[in-house]
């Protein structure tokens, strides 16, 4: 197939690049700027290019946004959130000369803000707030790809647990004896496992069935506790001092609220779907993602 895929630089990205081509598939990354360690069996576009490019896309996977953990969130930085994520989806549907077959699209558990005692299924209203709002706007950029016959899959992720991202911030803190409960610990750690997100992405690219909104998140909800605890023994650590407000307000800014409240959300939908999560205990992902950092 011929795949479009925004936001192939990033970690998600990369992984799922190098899953796609495996399945011989045709990819096309769009990109800011030509990048030179993507595959060379990969056409690299950037936005302007797309709008001259007169091929038909059978499916556009939609990961691109300005990371959302890098930078406190200030006004001008909450415009950039927005811009690359809303911004960028409607300009790329824009510049697309054919509508897709099928359009894949990230969103966030931030979509349901955060709350200690509710279960959050894709239908459970959501709390108002920031991430809420960021959430909203992006998954309705996507949906209107829906016009034109276009099948549109919104993947509303967990925190994705892989060599990259959040953990790979995390690991310093974990190593250095810093990393443990936060705030008491009991808030909901909604995770899920790098490669359950790949499959996810590609069964809904094969399967006619997958269609909306689905929460990506393993169905063995955590605590914060009990994933500090488990994180730091994957690395050989304990985790018994409490990780300190302003170590996490010095990584994650004003995201550091999803992390001190959490949310408990469940994969509903994907499970109605039969979809089987490869990792459904958080220690076996951890210990998976720490074997492939360290080469074990
Ligand atoms: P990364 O931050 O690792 O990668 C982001 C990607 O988006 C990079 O390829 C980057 O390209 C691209 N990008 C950023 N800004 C722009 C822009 N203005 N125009 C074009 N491309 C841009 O993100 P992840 O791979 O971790 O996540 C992918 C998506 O999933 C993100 O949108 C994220 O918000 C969402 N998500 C991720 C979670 C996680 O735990 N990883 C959890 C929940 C949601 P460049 O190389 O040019 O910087």
């Amino acid at each position: 197939m011929k795949i479009l895929l925004s936001g192939a630089t990033g970690f998600i990205g990369r992984s799922l690049l190098t899953s796609l081509l495996k399945q011989n598939h045709q990819i096309y990354a769009l990109v800011r700027a030509i990048k030179s360690d993507i595959d060379d069996q990969v056409q690299q576009l950037t936005l302007d290019q797309l709008a001259t490019f007169n091929e038909k896309m059978d499916v556009f996977v939609n990961l691109a946004g300005e990371n959302i953990a890098s930078q406190p969130w200030t006004a001008k930085r909450k415009a950039a959130l927005y811009e690359s994520r809303v911004g960028l989806t409607k300009n790329i549907q824009s510049a697309l000369t054919h509508p897709p077959s099928v359009v894949i699209s990230m969103s966030a558990v931030g979509f349901y803000g955060v709350a200690r005692d509710d279960i959050f299924d894709e239908n459970t209203p959501p709390k108002p707030g920031f991430a809420h709002d960021l959430c909203e706007a992006w998954e309705s950029a996507a949906n209107s790809f829906a016009i034109n016959d276009t099948r549109v899959v919104v993947f509303r992720l967990g925190v994705v647990l892989g060599k990259g991202g959040a953990l790979a911030k995390m690991r310093l803190p974990f190593k250095l004896g810093l990393g443990g409960p936060i705030a008491g610990g009991k808030q909901w750690f909604p995770w899920v496992h790098i490669r359950d997100v790949e499959r996810a992405i590609m069964t809904a690219i094969q399967e006619n069935s997958y269609n909306g909104t689905f929460n990506l998140v393993s169905p063995a909800s955590v605590t914060q506790k009990e994933f500090a605890s488990l994180y730091a023994s994957s690395i050989n650590r304990a985790a018994l001092v409490p990780t300190p407000r302003w170590l996490l307000n010095s990584l994650f800014g004003e995201m550091a609220s999803l992390l001190t409240e959490g949310a408990r959300v469940i994969p509903k939908r994907l499970e109605e779907h039969g979809f089987r999560f490869e990792f459904s205990n958080i220690k076996s992902a951890l210990d998976d993602v720490e074997q492939n950092i360290s080469g074990r």
